[in-house]
């Protein structure tokens, strides 16, 4: 008989042993060779942006030949390789010469190269009156109750069509609301510095977050959540890291977010979701792609503005531009970060995490550098609600 006898019990410890002892040994074990590999590839990386950064310094190479070299040498070949497929300097040298002129300023700094435009900082406000929506209002109480747009005089003559004044739009996703603090007072310190990182999570985002760690800074990701594990674990490390996550997209497709408010919403809606989901975090703030004044969004642009401030969500531009997405060298993203934020009054920087963003992840360590040894004595900080708005 096998059951109670000797032999049994010696299977039974010997199969308790393994599942106690053994099994999380060998588990501890892979993690632990993860963990050292993971770490050895930060430190190659941080090796190779710190010889790249010496050669930038000394300024010993144009533009095109440290290029040349990075491709040569990088261990992050792909990386580059794609950084290089979007280098265009000619666009890069006509938006600074833009803004030398003071003609206009460089506004879309964002990742879609090939829609890089400039346009004038005033924007002209159009209206859309073709999406707003006409309708009959039937007996509906609670609508009534807070919408002060409904001409409710005529509420009881069957004759009198009612007009609705408001967008349909207004009534889409109903619980798409910001939280707005009471009593809101802004912090009005003047030498603030706000980075902040558009299009992430990428491959870098880890990089990024571990010079704000070495150098104990908070800053701020407006994030394009793909809605896939990864991303949503790259997610909940920027939030844990204490920093602050704002909406920038879902698709970063101009043409389509742009095509009308209700396009907008959506997309916004289901970046929104995906952070929510991922973090638990309802994010109050936001960066619209391409920055509040673009040239895709000219016929919604006040009606878009005014719908997501009415749901209480607020916006952040910049007004200073890294050029990182435009394939700007070390030296360019440098000084250009440098002198702009000395111009600047609580400086909004723009840079990016995306997976073109070699350029970045060499350049961000001697900016933080920088900045935090300024004579001004730059705070740097994240964004929140109690940040007064950069907008354009
Ligand atoms: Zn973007």
């Amino acid at each position: 008989m096998y059951f109670g006898s000797v032999r049994f019990f010696k299977h039974v410890i010997v199969g308790v042993t393994i599942l106690l002892i053994v099994i999380p040994c060998v588990f501890c074990a892979i993690l632990a060779v993860k963990l050292n590999e993971a770490e050895a590839e930060n430190k190659e990386l941080r090796t190779e942006v710190a010889d790249y950064r010496v050669l930038g310094h000394k300024g010993e190479y144009s533009a095109e030949e440290l290029f040349d070299l990075y491709k040569e040498n990088l261990t992050d070949k792909d990386g580059f390789l794609k950084l290089a497929s979007e280098y265009d300097t000619s666009a890069y040298n006509a938006a600074a010469q833009t803004e030398e002129s003071g003609e206009a300023v460089p506004v879309n700094a964002e990742t879609d190269s090939s829609e890089t435009t400039t346009t004038s900082a005033s924007a002209a406000v159009t209206t859309t009156e073709g999406i707003k929506a006409v309708s009959i209002q039937i007996d509906d109480e609670e609508d009534e109750e807070e919408d002060p747009g409904f001409e409710t005089t005529a509420a009881h003559d069957p004759e009198v069509v009612i007009t609705n004044v408001h967008p349909a739009y207004e009534s889409l996703y109903p619980d798409l609301y910001a939280a707005v603090p009471e009593n809101l007072v802004y912090n009005a310190d003047m030498d603030y510095v706000y980075l902040t990182f558009d299009d992430g999570p990428s491959k870098y985002t880890d990089s990024i977050l571990e010079y704000l760690r070495i150098y104990d800074l908070k800053a701020t990701f407006f994030v394009v959540p793909d809605g896939t594990d990864e991303c949503a674990a790259k997610l909940r490390k920027i939030a844990n890291a204490g920093h602050t996550i704002g909406i920038h997209t879902a698709t970063h497709d101009y043409t389509k977010i742009y095509a009308s408010v209700e396009a907008y919403l959506e997309d916004f809606k289901i970046a929104y979701d995906r952070v929510y989901d991922a973090t638990g975090i309802k994010c109050n703030l936001f960066r619209f792609p391409g920055g509040s004044i673009n040239d895709f969004n000219k016929e919604i642009r006040s009606d878009l503005i005014a719908e997501m401030t009415r749901r209480g969500f607020v916006y952040f531009d910049w007004n200073v531009d890294s050029s990182d997405a435009l394939g700007a060298t070390w030296t360019e993203m440098y000084n250009t970060v440098l002198k702009q934020t000395a111009a600047a009054n609580r400086a909004v920087i723009l840079m990016h995490d995306y997976n073109g963003g070699w350029n970045t992840i060499l350049v961000l360590e001697d900016i933080i550098k920088a900045l935090l040894d300024d004579k001004r004595g730059y705070k740097l900080d994240k964004l929140t609600e109690y940040v007064k708005p950069v907008q354009f």
